[in-house]
């Protein structure tokens, strides 16, 4: 998936702990096998040669994390879409090259994309894709699933205090010996050297941050970020991260990058109607970074 994986537990024994990481790390390697879009083998990958107009069985992950996406897609007017692959590969590419990406390009890769070309059936755990070409690209949603997944194995484990952090993305079971919760510090905007712009202590739960992070493109003086407007193909241009509370990484990953594309006053409109949920949105128009909160945030860890 691209990025590091770290673990932190509290176990009984040496031997515990270390059955416990290898047991854990075993997990994330393996969705990684199966979830990975830099992998061409994967069995997300592998969907694009099959899956193309027709239903294809895949294993439960790939249907948990597809069906998962497809329902925040609904539910976020398609501000999240796992069908972005063909657009995100340029991108990719554009910012190797540190060029925008040629227009023509990016508008006939955009037809490849919508959540709508893409059909699930919960039944029959299938998969169907509707054109030739398409790709999906789970890199806004697998990681927070991963952590999940991990934690899961070391719970049954019999490891119940534990954090998995695949970069900006958090889950955690019970706190650590003698403390309320893990302590979560959410970075600002613009240097990782910065104090935290909050400090959150929380326990069986998940946080993730996603939008202004080192990947980016400059070019004709903005700068695109790597999450991806599904309306225009363009990288977002407006300077946001926003940083989900949520009961499982799976729905905190995907809402963090959903958020970022519906910005500021519709995201945090978005937020206040999810029960379960929570976000901080960082954003910013000109100099100075403006925080706002949903409602329940403000609940939970105050002004
Ligand atoms: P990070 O990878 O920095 O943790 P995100 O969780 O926001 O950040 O994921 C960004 C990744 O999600 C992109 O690199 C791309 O693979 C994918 N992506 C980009 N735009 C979207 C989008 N609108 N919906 C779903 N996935 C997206
Ligand atoms: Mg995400």
């Amino acid at each position: 998936m691209g990025t590091l994986f770290r673990i932190k537990l509290y176990a009984a024994g040496e031997a515990e702990a270390q059955n416990g990481f290898r047991a854990a790390f075993d997990r994330v390697a393996q969705l990684d096998a199966k979830l990975s879009d830099y992998n061409p083998e994967s069995e997300l990958s592998r969907l694009s040669q099959t899956a193309v107009d027709r239903p294809v069985v895949v294993s439960d992950d790939v249907f948990t994390v597809l069906s998962t996406a497809q329902s925040l897609a609904r539910d976020t007017d398609g501000a999240f879409d796992i069908t972005l692959g063909p657009v995100i590969r340029l991108w990719r590419v554009a910012r190797k090259a540190d060029r925008l990406p040629d227009p023509e390009s990016l508008r006939r890769a955009g037809q490849l994309c919508g959540y709508q070309k893409l059909t699930l059936d919960a039944n029959r755990h299938t998969v169907r894709m509707d054109r030739k070409g398409m790709q999906l690209d789970a890199g806004g949603i697998a990681k927070g699933f991963a952590a999940d997944e991990a934690l899961a194995v070391l719970s049954k484990a019999g490891i119940t205090r534990a954090l998995v952090a695949a970069s900006g993305d958090l889950a955690f079971s019970e706190p650590p010996p003698r403390k309320k919760g893990w302590t979560i510090g959410v970075d600002s905007l613009d240097d990782a050297h910065a104090p935290f712009t909050k400090i959150i202590v929380l326990a069986n739960g998940a946080v993730s941050t996603s939008g202004d992070t080192e990947q980016y493109l400059n070019a004709a003086g903005k700068r695109y970020s790597h999450i991806i407007d599904p309306k225009t193909y363009l990288g977002l241009t407006n300077r946001i991260s926003t940083t989900v509370v949520a009961p499982k990484g799976i729905i905190a990953d995907a809402l963090a990058t959903a958020v970022c594309v519906l910005g500021e006053r519709r995201g945090l409109a978005y937020m206040d109607r999810q029960p379960n949920a929570s976000a901080l949105i960082v954003s910013k128009a000109s100099t100075v970074p403006v925080v706002v909160q949903s409602s329940q945030f403000h609940r939970l860890f105050g002004p």
